[in-house]
Parts: C-alpha cells; sequence; structure tokens
C-alpha cells in the first residue's frame, strides 16, 4: 500500500488532527514513513498564527516540486488552518499541491487521497468549505505501544476575536461535542492504558457555552471535568488553553475537588498593561487575572503556571511594556511563551497604524525572557533536592539512555532509561536542572516496586 508522510506543523490541535487523518488512512491499508524520498503521499498540516509558520511550510511544500519531477505519482496535499486561510489562493503559490483541504475537512482526507490515486492527470481538488458537526469528526486516535498520555480534542474554533489572532476565520465558530461522547472516548483510551487526558479547544474552558446548561452552579466545562476525571484508569487531566474570561469560581473550585485534574494552567495573559489589553478586546484586567492568579494558588497553592504573552503589539509603549514586565514578576511564571507581535493579514491589529519596530520587539522579547530566567533560577532552589511525582511517557527526544515524563506542575522531568518505569506513576528525586527541564532519579519505594513492569 503507499506510504504516507505527515507534516504537522503548530499547536497540540494540529497534531490532534493529524493523527485523526492518519487513523483513517490506517484503516484503508495506508503505512506511514519518515522521509519525503520513501513517500507517496506528503501531508502539510499547517499552522498560520505566525507569519514565519506559514513561511516555513511555504518553503518546505515548494522543495517538494523536485520530488515530483522524479516521481510523477507523488501526492503533496496542505491540510488544516493556512489551507483554510488561502485555499484555491494556495495552487498560485504551490502550483504543484494535489490536495488542499482545510479545518472542517480533515475527515474527507483520506476519501480525497483515494480519489486523487484513482486520476491519472487530476486536477487539484480543494475544499474549505464549513462543515455542520465536523467537531466531533475529531475523534479516533492511532497509540504507540505503550502510550499513556493523549490529547482529545472537545471543541473547534472560538469566537473572541481578539484584534491580533486569526483562529476565528481559519478555525471557524465556537463548536462542541457533546460530553457523553467525550467520555466514551476517554473511556476508549483508557482500555488501551492510557492514563493521563489533554481536552484540546482554542478556547477551552468556554467549552459547550452554546450548546449545553449550567447545572447545579457548573459551566458546561466543569461538568465535562467532573465526567472525566471519573474515568476509570484516568489518574491525570489537564486542559489547554483557557481564556482568563472563562475561570469561574466552579472551574477555581474543580481544583480543590478533583485531586486527578493536574495543578497546571496555562493561563494566556497577552500584556500586563490595561490599555493594550483592551486594545486587544481580551476582555480582562490585569487586576482582575491576578485576582485569579490568587484564587488558584489558594485552591492549590502549589500549581504551575504558565503563560503566553505578547511583545510589540501595535501601540505598545514603554509604560506597556513596563507594566507587562511587573505583571510577570508578580505572577512568577514557572515559564511563558514570548511573541513577537507578528501582524496576520485580515486581523485588525495588523491595519493599526502604530506598528512597532522589530527592533524595539527584540529588545522587549530578550528583557521578558531574562526575567523568566531569573524567576525559574529562584524556584529551582526549592525544587532541586523535592521529591515529585512523574508519569513516564517515553523515551527522551534528544536522548535514548533517558526517559522522558512530566510531574503534575507540566515541567519535563528526565531519568535514566529503564523500561521498567514505562507508562508508571514514579515518585522521582530532582538533582539538578539547566533551567526549564529537570534531570532526576526515581526513588524507589516497595509501591514503586511492586507496580512496575518489569
Ligand atoms: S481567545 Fe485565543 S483563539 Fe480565540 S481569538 Fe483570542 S487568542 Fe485567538
Amino acid at each position: 500500500m503507499p506510504s504516507v508522510l505527515i507534516k504537522t506543523y503548530g499547536c497540540q490541535m494540529n497534531v490532534r488532527d493529524s493523527e485523526q487523518v492518519m487513523r483513517q488512512l490506517e484503516a484503508r491499508g495506508y503505512t506511514f514513513c519518515d522521509t519525503e524520498t520513501e513517500a507517496d503521499v506528503i501531508l502539510f498540516n499547517t499552522c498560520s498564527v505566525r507569519d514565519m509558520a506559514e513561511q516555513k511550510v511555504l518553503g518546505k511544500a515548494g522543495a517538494i516540486t523536485t520530488l515530483k519531477k522524479r516521481k510523477p505519482g507523488l501526492i503533496v496535499g496542505v491540510l488544516g488552518c493556512m489551507a483554510q486561510r488561502l485555499g484555491g489562493e494556495l495552487l498560485g503559490k504551490l502550483p504543484n499541491v494535489d490536495l488542499i483541504v482545510g479545518t472542517q475537512k480533515f475527515h474527507e482526507v483520506a476519501n480525497y487521497i483515494d480519489r486523487l490515486r484513482g486520476q491519472a492527470g487530476h486536477d487539484p481538488l480543494v475544499d474549505i468549505a464549513e462543515e455542520e458537526g465536523s467537531q466531533n469528526s475529531i475523534r479516533e486516535h492511532v497509540l504507540a505501544s505503550r502510550q499513556v498520555s493523549a490529547y482529545v480534542s472537545i471543541m473547534q474554533g472560538c469566537n473572541m476575536h481578539c484584534t491580533f489572532c486569526i483562529v476565528p476565520s481559519t478555525r471557524g465558530a465556537e463548536r462542541s461535542r457533546p460530553i457523553a461522547d467525550i467520555v466514551a472516548e476517554v473511556k476508549s483510551l483508557a482500555t488501551q492504558g492510557v492514563r493521563e487526558v489533554t481536552l484540546l479547544g482554542q478556547i477551552v474552558n468556554l467549552y459547550g457555552r452554546h450548546e449545553f446548561p449550567v447545572e447545579n452552579g457548573r459551566s458546561p466545562f466543569v461538568q465535562l471535568l467532573h465526567a472525566v476525571c471519573a474515568v476509570p484508569g484516568i489518574e491525570r487531566v489537564r486542559f489547554t488553553s483557557p481564556h482568563p474570561i472563562g475561570f469561574k469560581q466552579d472551574l477555581v473550585a474543580a481544583f480543590r475537588e478533583l485531586p486527578n485534574l493536574c495543578e497546571h494552567v496555562h493561563l494566556p495573559l497577552q500584556s500586563g498593561s490595561n490599555r493594550i489589553l483592551k486594545a486587544m478586546h481580551r476582555a480582562y484586567t490585569v487586576e482582575q487575572y491576578l485576582q485569579l492568579v490568587d484564587d488558584l494558588r489558594t485552591a492549590r497553592p502549589d500549581i504551575g503556571l504558565t503563560s503566553d504573552i505578547i511583545v510589540g503589539y501595535p501601540g505598545e509603549t514603554e509604560e506597556d511594556f513596563l507594566a507587562t514586565r511587573d505583571a510577570i514578576a508578580k505572577v512568577a511564571f514557572d515559564n511563558a511563551f514570548i511573541f513577537r507581535y507578528s501582524p496576520r493579514t485580515g486581523t485588525p491589529a495588523a491595519e493599526q497604524h502604530d506598528q512597532v519596530s522589530e527592533e524595539i520587539k527584540m529588545e522587549r522579547n530578550h528583557v521578558l525572557l531574562e526575567l523568566l530566567d531569573n524567576i525559574a533560577l529562584e524556584k529551582n532552589k526549592s525544587i532541586v533536592g523535592s521529591t515529585v511525582e512523574i508519569l513516564v511517557e517515553g523515551e527522551s527526544k534528544n536522548n535514548p539512555l533517558r526517559y522522558s515524563g512530566r510531574t503534575r506542575t507540566n515541567r519535563p522531568v528526565m531519568i535514566e532509561a529503564n523500561e521498567r518505569w514505562l507508562g508508571q506513576l514514579l515518585p522521582v528525586k530532582i538533582l539538578s536542572t539547566t533551567g526549564f527541564t529537570y534531570y532526576a532519579e526515581p526513588v524507589l519505594t516497595p509501591e514503586t516496586l511492586e507496580t512496575a513492569t518489569v
């Protein structure tokens, strides 16, 4: 059977969507490979969040042209956010592409590839139409042997329209899956050995707000968390990415009530200046954000907090930037992604005339990274020497002699490779750190020795 290579760019949602495409191709007998030269079908699942991400795919997909000359039957497809944004326009940039499929049509990819393979000299096939119920189509998994953590897509789209963000136009309006379907998927994962699930959505904590009622003071998202945490075998539950405005007291309380809910929140702040937050349409103030951080820390004092921050949003003054720096210092995030603002055509912020120079963005980026490093250094002093629980996920990407796992607060931890620890919830003693990654050794107790598969 033909061999497929899928290259995935961007966020966890894209990783999850690629997995669904693989599942459907696998069901039809396609196999998968790691190199372009082996492949009969090459698919790029793309990201549109930053211009750089799109340029990267355009460069890579353009280079495939030479391969097509040598292998005329090769099928090249572009899927996902960039495909959705540009549609047929992409053919002007990538004339050799055979297939363009948007974000609501991943479930059609296998059909389209079959169709293209059956037609010599076919015309390119473009499908970026919206489809009712498409949020329900990302539900199957391709699990590796002894895989213990998995992503579960619970909703698609976003209605927030932050002024810098292209997502509402690439992913469409908010649409959520029924709780019962999600729970059935999680149960099936648990029976296959998965112990940790991460619930995914562009605005995950506003899950179901248009479809399902609040019950007993609990939002649909909190109802879902309770249901997923109750699935036998699921020992850790995470979610990403939430919006601060969706964090009401019922969700804060869930961190007290649900022991399986990991004490980590990735909580995008974006800016520490109220003026810029308002310009971004973020609908909260920095004071409200800091109050939320206090509430979360009261609910779970050891909670890990990470964030997304944008520097150089149009019109950002030195004073605005210093307010962001102060907010980061006040929260003392465990980590944060700092993004230099990148204009996306079609978003309101891209039209503004007061764009900040690249030089200033770089400088501000540097200052914040240094601040985060210093905060990490300070926090590490108390963490090195302590014992924490990790879920051992598998071989480290950079070193086969090590296994990697994550703490409940989502910090990556490396231990010496040993198959007996694979898939285990293991207490480890933190020995050292390079900043954001930790090195540790298992703490051997009668329980760890008993539960470990040798
Ligand atoms: S909430 Fe997130 S996904 Fe939605 S528009 Fe804002 S930044 Fe984009």
